[in-house]
């Protein structure tokens, strides 16, 4: 119910104006939210680039509805593998179809990815393809299939959601193009006739997908807090003679930090997702639908600021 509440909160654009101005909730942010500027962006990357973790830089936004805002955009995504490639940490960025125009025109957000993912390929780099609720998912893949994979096949990838019950057929032909696959638990509110209501189920579901990517898929990205799967990679990988080189470990920006460093320390890749951008609100808000103990942490924060600063 919480849940819901909160993903339905995160499409209001509304409380994001009331809550953007709030300073208190601007901070709590920034536990998830690496800053609003590149820059910020670039130098969470760097510093961990330092501890030897990976990064994907994300600009944060989505769905937008001008031309000139998909434009402005990939612009941003330019700069900002340029930026990447002069500095110190990985030229790995990921991307939503929405924020280049998916919505507006095909061919225009077409244009935009291509020039985004020849870019990164100019640099040595890799772009991820975001994915997001279940409207999109088959457009998604199609356009992926389509207008960048043919191409540009080893500098781009897609996400896959354990939620979704198409996504054991999703994985099948994935593997079977060897394509390059994020497999995450996903964070929409989805129907049930899309989605397993079940939490057990989306972890199952998790696992059956995640064993079969291990085996065969084209290294993966394992994305995912959960320490019960996590241990269950592991074993699965040593039991199969899986190298932990053919796969990553992915974890987000301030989630779990000192599972990223066990698993580093551990031998294995491991990459964070460094969300950056000023439109970090339905972001937040999904982080906040994941683990509602995290309201309380920004409610106790609030709280504590505001009696200290009377
Ligand atoms: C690198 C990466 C990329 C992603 N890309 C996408 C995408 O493209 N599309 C999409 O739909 N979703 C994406 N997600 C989000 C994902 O779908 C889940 O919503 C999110 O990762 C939480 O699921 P979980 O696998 O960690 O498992 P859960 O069962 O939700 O959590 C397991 C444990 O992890 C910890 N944890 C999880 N979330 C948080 C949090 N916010 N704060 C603190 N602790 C937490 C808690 O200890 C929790 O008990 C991505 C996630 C990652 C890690």
């Amino acid at each position: 119910m919480l849940r819901q509440g909160l993903l339905w909160l995160s499409q209001q654009n509304r409380v994001f104006q009331f809550i953007r101005s709030n300073p208190l909730a601007r901070s709590f942010a920034s536990r998830f939210v690496a800053g609003e500027t590149i820059e910020q962006g670039v130098a969470a990357a760097e510093e961990l680039r330092t501890h030897g973790i990976g990064t994907s830089l994300d600009l944060l936004g989505e769905s937008v509805t001008q031309a000139s805002e998909a434009t402005a955009a990939r612009d941003e995504y330019l700069f900002m593998l340029d930026r990447l490639a002069a500095g110190a940490a990985d030229v790995n960025v990921s991307v939503k179809l929405t924020q280049m125009g998916l919505d507006i025109d095909e061919d225009l957000c077409g244009r935009n990815m291509l020039e985004i993912v020849e870019r990164a390929r100019a640099h040595g780099g890799f772009v991820r393809l975001d994915m997001e609720s279940s409207a999109y998912t088959q457009r998604t893949l199609e356009f992926f299939y389509q207008r960048l994979y043919p191409t540009h096949a080893a500098h781009c990838g897609v996400v896959i959601q354990s939620a979704l019950r198409r996504s054991e057929a999703d994985i099948d032909e994935l593997i079977d193009r060897k394509a390059r696959v994020r497999l995450c638990k996903g964070a929409y509110l989805e129907p049930p006739a899309v989605a397993f209501a079940d939490k057990a189920d989306v972890d199952r579901n998790y696992v059956l997908l995640m064993e079969r990517l291990l085996l065969k898929g084209n290294y993966p990205g394992i994305a995912t807090h959960d320490e019960a799967i996590i241990s269950q990679a592991r074993r699965f990988a040593q039991l199969h003679d899986v190298p932990s080189a053919r796969f990553e470990f992915q974890m987000l920006y301030g989630v779990r930090r000192d599972l990223q460093g066990a698993l580093r320390d551990a031998g294995y890749n491991m990459r964070v997702y460094v969300p950056f951008g000023t439109q970090w609100y339905p972001y937040l808000m999904r982080r906040l639908a994941e683990r509602p103990a995290n309201i309380a942490f920004m409610m106790g924060n609030i709280m504590r600021e505001s009696v200290s600063r009377r």
